[in-house]
């Protein structure tokens, strides 16, 4: 297929076939047998891929944005003080979330590219009885990964809830949620997960179920309540029917194919695999004399990789040039920033080949656009760390 294009944003990906053949199968009754035990089997597996045997898992028909919504609704009162530890645009959503609830808000942030250093959370936590914090494991609008486990200890050390935004990590960068204490790790499927939009995704831990088992304030929203939802799980895991509002019957279907490859590849490899792809993408771009968002390797995520155009060209002529070359990516998203960057996503099933067709289009297109550099510098470095 000669204008076969190949999708490289951070989300939607590139669909393994055996996923989306599962979903084109005929839609079942939400209480056939065979669907109950798919839906059971995804909540297991969901515990596997988190790494959090205790959790509890939940499955809902909405986006990354949703399982946000979720999470904050179900443990915020108003008036409870949240922190919002923000590296990003999702960092920023994060806050208008929490806020809409009633939470009174802090955020700390820093310049594009950095993360938050340690010291600064402590000093805020130890300022006042905080309810909850949340964290954006990867920051897709900067590619600035953040390592949790520093931070959540501390919540822990505070009594303090922690939320992961991991839309852009689960199933890429490593996350083991129980040893880690992270209360809820949420994430939607169509981003490290491999299935098409329309999954949110949550697991809870008994931490943060007892938490929302004692609140005094109803929940503030219908759909997103845990009590309309937690019986369902439950319902579904012991394989029994039950009915709230209708799965999405198809998707799920997607989904257990999906969380089934990834176990039998084994989290700890998938996270090796996103490591060594991204790693090649990233030196890459650094070989081609181009810039990183991200201000530190230790910081930067292995699921996409945002870089600055070079001066003197134009990012929408750069962008139509890898367009015609066959292959997606996405423009800036952080506002202060956007016309300065670009986005690479690689994550889920991608692998070598195509990243190299990636770096491919890319170094077409700055030779395109007149840019002069070592032509082949960009492949050459990525083949290296690809047979290393
Ligand atoms: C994509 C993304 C979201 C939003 O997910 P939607 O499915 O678009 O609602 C939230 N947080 C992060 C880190 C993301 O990458």
């Amino acid at each position: 297929m000669k204008s076969r294009k190949l999708l490289m944003i951070p989300g939607p990906i590139e669909f393994e076939p055996e996923v989306l053949q599962a979903i084109g199968a005929p839609t079942t009754s939400h209480v056939a047998t065979n669907f109950i035990n798919s839906f059971g089997n995804c909540l297991e597996m969901m515990r596997e891929v988190w790494q959090s045997p205790t959790g509890q898992p939940f499955i809902i028909a909405g986006s990354g944005t949703l399982a946000m919504d979720m999470a904050a609704v179900n443990l915020i009162e108003p008036n409870d003080n949240v922190l919002v530890l923000s590296t990003g645009y999702f960092g920023e959503r994060y806050a208008e979330i929490v806020k809409r609830y009633g939470a009174n808000v802090t955020i700390l942030t820093t310049e594009p590219g950095n993360t938050i250093a340690l010291e600064k959370i402590e000093n805020e936590l130890s300022t006042k009885d905080y309810k909850l914090l949340t964290i954006t494991h990867v920051d897709t609008s900067t590619g600035v990964l953040v390592n949790p486990e520093p931070i959540t200890k501390l919540a822990q050390k505070y009594n303090t809830l922690s939320i992961l935004d991991g839309v852009c990590s689960v199933a890429g960068e490593e996350i083991k949620q129980d040893e880690w204490g992270i209360d809820v790790v949420l994430t939607a499927s169509q981003k490290a997960i491999g299935v098409p939009p329309g999954l949110a995704l949550l697991m809870a831990s008994k931490k943060a179920m007892a938490v929302f088992k004692n609140r005094k304030a109803p929940v503030q929203n219908y759909y997103a309540d845990f009590t309309n939802w937690l019986p369902i799980m439950q319902a579904y895991e012991n394989r029994n029917p039950s009915y709230f509002g209708t799965p999405p019957v198809n998707l799920i279907a997607g989904l257990e194919i999906s969380l089934k490859q990834i176990v039998d590849e084994g989290i700890n490899n998938r996270f090796a695999r996103h490591k060594k792809i991204g790693t090649a993408f990233r030196q890459a771009m650094l070989a081609i004399g181009m810039k990183l968002l991200p201000n530190h390797k230790n910081n930067s995520a292995n699921t996409l990789t945002a870089t600055y155009y070079p001066n003197n060209i134009n990012g929408a002529d750069f962008l139509k040039q890898i367009g015609n070359n066959n292959v997606i990516i996405a423009g800036g998203l952080l506002p202060s920033h956007k016309t300065q960057y670009f986005r690479v996503g690689h994550m889920g099933s991608v692998n070598s080949n195509d990243i190299l067709a990636t770096i491919g289009a890319i170094e077409s297109s700055l030779i395109a656009c007149k840019f002069q550099y070592e032509q082949g510098i960009g492949i050459k470095t990525a083949l290296n760390i690809i047979n290393t």
